[in-house]
């Protein structure tokens, strides 16, 4: 049985940064989300390819032991996706994308996925996440991600899946567009209204914040001497995220806090090579060590009020 269950693209990315270029790699952010998780957890794979995908993907995926028994292959193309930087790699121009066999994509979750405990419902169309939710039986905890796409085109459908979902992650821009508003703390009540009882909200080279009902934390992202190609970060640090919650169970607000540094500490290493290059041979000795950076980086001795005026 599956601990963790993703649901999402898997496909082939081409990448163009300022500095390099990678035709047809593994992509979609089901393979950055499990490569992620799997550093923590059991986790399976819910998507689709065509019989193009490349034998060597599916081979990686299954050597580092993730469960592709709910991965479907159809006939046709697999999902594919262009998309190029500039040098502010916080946003990004898609240049091309093509659904293939996604388009009819239809989650089919086995029997051994259906009691998975921890879900993430990764960027797709709002109604195949339902789906999803409607298959797995008694979750203890649902993560749906979303983008600008289906706020404009499925936002009833959106917030359908909201209702069913206990955290959201979103980028800053997509939560002031979903909320009508600049402020992200507002942004972040106005999607709690609809279920969520917390908000990631994901911004970045500068970061994330979390909004919950317990309380507001924000975390930087860890400062790199090398960004390659941010592809991937957003659904490699919800990998580490919720790979850390469901390996350790707690989900107080400090258990919460400790799992956000953990996704940021695997997202660290995505951005450093590209595609998901680097997350292919990353250990978890590796994030513990960039784990205890990341405290270093934040950590610091107030004085006290008086010592400072006086
Ligand atoms: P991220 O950088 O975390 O937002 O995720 C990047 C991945 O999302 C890439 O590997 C793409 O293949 C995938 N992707 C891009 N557009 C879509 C889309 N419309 N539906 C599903 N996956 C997508």
């Amino acid at each position: 049985m599956s601990t963790l269950i993703v649901v999402g693209s898997l496909g082939l990315d081409t990448l163009e940064t300022p500095f390099d270029r990678a035709e047809r790699v593994l992509g979609g952010s089901a393979a950055y989300f499990a490569l992620a998780a799997k550093l923590y957890t059991d986790v399976g794979i819910v998507a689709v390819v065509g019989d193009d995908f490349p034998e060597a993907h599916v081979d990686l995926l299954a050597g580092k032991g993730i469960d592709l028994s709910g991965l479907q292959r159809e006939p046709g193309e697999t999902f594919f996706w262009a998309g190029r930087y500039h040098y502010d790699m916080n946003a990004r121009d898609t240049l091309e994308t093509r659904l293939g066999v996604f388009a009819d994509f239809r989650p089919t979750l086995p029997d051994s996925y259906r009691d998975a405990p921890y879900v993430f419902l990764a960027n797709i169309l709002p109604s195949l996440q339902i789906s999803v939710q409607e298959q797995v039986r008694r979750p203890r905890l649902v993560v749906l991600d979303s983008m600008n796409l289906w706020i404009e085109t499925q936002k009833d459908r959106l917030i359908e899946a909201m209702r069913r979902s206990n955290v959201m992650t979103i980028n800053d821009e997509e939560a002031r567009q979903y909320a009508g508003t600049f402020s992200l703390r507002a942004a972040a009540r106005t999607i709690m209204e609809q279920g969520p009882r917390a908000v990631i909200i994901k911004k970045g080279e500068h970061g994330v914040i979390l909004i919950s009902e317990q309380g507001v934390f924000g975390a930087p992202a860890l400062l790199l001497e090398d960004v390659k190609d941010p592809t991937g970060a957003g659904d490699s640090f919800a990998g580490g995220f919720l790979g850390y919650l469901s390996e350790t169970g707690d989900t107080s607000f400090t258990g919460v806090k400790r799992a956000l540094i953990h996704g940021t500490a695997v997202a660290s290493f995505t951005v450093e090579a590209l595609g998901a290059e680097r997350l292919a041979t990353l250990t978890r000795e590796e994030v513990e060590a960039r784990y205890s950076e990341f405290i270093e980086f934040t950590s610091f001795e107030a004085a006290s009020i008086s010592a400072a005026v006086g």
